[in-house]
């Protein structure tokens, strides 16, 4: 037996793989189709397994599954541009990719971790975000609610299974996780920031900056999924997984300037420039992280400027190795 993860060479998957590796002893099974994951994120190991293929190929998964004692369903549509770009495609991925995995795992009784996201919690203004509260979302015309509201639809269908089959589950709503290996190309602000600031091009700030946003660390992100995994407590429950330390996207592009040592100037771009017109963004998130406080004994210690060196130092050595 094997424990899957699918999405496994994607940024939080390569992590989490590589942390299963080494913590389990146990193989590890990747299914991944790289449309944004990456081979090369994955570490040389006898114990790891590579599946080239689509989350929505429901007899392959099927198959995968039945052969795992264990799975962590990460393979998604990710990144606000992209949602936005290609809505029809990150809908069948994230509504239908994750109902196949859940049903799989359903037919033997396997366990599952679902990986989610603060979007569920949509504009609110409840801050910080109980895993209970409220969710407030946007219309149908602006797809990307649609991302928001196919993560909850995984949550629904999730603790169904949970209710009727009584399915081990455990849904982790990932707030910002950063880290080396994350890529700026589909919207990710840190790796775009870092970028734009080591080549001294502008760092662009969408809208007027104002808004704020929490920052976790990869390694802490994926320890914490797996500690809940071997949590009976949590089984059947929701967690928001990151951290409680919100900081405004201008102070961001200052400490990423000042951290580069860059030349950059800080530029801001309205949201109707840099995306439609009609596109919305929420002015504040952070989580109310009590829950997983309380049922993993720790939080994470997200030190930012520790996160940022992390990134830097990767993309320095990633142009020293180009270069
Ligand atoms: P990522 O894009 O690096 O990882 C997603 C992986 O899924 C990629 O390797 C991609 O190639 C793979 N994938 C996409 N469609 C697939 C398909 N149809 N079949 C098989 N594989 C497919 O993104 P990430 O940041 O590592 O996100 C991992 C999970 O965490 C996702 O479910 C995402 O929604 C969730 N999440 C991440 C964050 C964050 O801050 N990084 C925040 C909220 C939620």
């Amino acid at each position: 037996m094997t424990i899957l993860v699918t999405g496994g060479a994607g940024f939080i998957g390569s992590h989490l793989v590589e942390y299963l590796l080494v913590e389990t002893g146990e193989s590890v099974l990747v299914l991944d189709d790289f449309s944004t994951g990456r081979e090369g994120s994955l570490p040389d190991s006898n114990r790891l397994e590579l599946v080239d293929g689509d989350v929505c190929d429901q007899e392959s998964i099927e198959d995968l599954v039945e052969r795992s004692k264990s799975v962590y369903h990460l393979a998604a549509a990710v990144g606000v541009e992209k949602v936005v770009d290609e809505p029809l495609d990150s809908l069948r991925t994230n509504v239908e990719g994750t109902r196949y995995v859940l049903d799989a795992a359903a037919a033997d009784g396997t366990p599952v971790f679902v990986a989610s996201s603060s979007e569920v919690y949509g504009k609110s203004t409840a801050i910080p975000f109980g895993e209970d509260d409220d969710r407030v979302i946007g219309p149908t015309s602006v797809p990307r609610w649609g991302y928001a509201n196919a993560k909850a639809l995984d949550e629904f269908y999730a603790l169904a299974h949970h209710d009727e089959n009584d399915l081990p589950v455990v849904i982790g709503r990932f707030f910002n996780t950063v880290g080396p290996r994350q890529i700026g190309e589909y919207g990710m602000v840190i790796p775009t920031f870092v970028e734009q600031a080591l080549d001294d091009d502008p760092i662009t700030v969408y809208g007027d900056g104002t808004q704020t946003r929490t920052f976790m660390h990869v390694h802490e992100t994926v320890e914490a999924v797996h500690e809940l995994m071997n949590e009976p407590e949590a089984n059947g429950r929701v967690f928001n997984i990151g951290s409680s330390d919100s900081v405004s996207i201008n102070d961001l592009a200052q400490r990423v300037k000042n951290l580069t040592e860059s030349e950059s100037t800080i530029e801001h771009v309205p949201f109707e420039e840099a995306f439609d017109e009609d596109f919305e963004e929420p002015d504040h998130r952070q989580p109310d992280i009590t829950r997983l406080r309380d049922t993993l004994g720790w939080t994470p210690d997200s030190d930012l400027d520790r996160i940022l060196e992390d990134v830097i130092a990767e993309r320095r050595d990633d142009v020293e190795v180009s270069s």
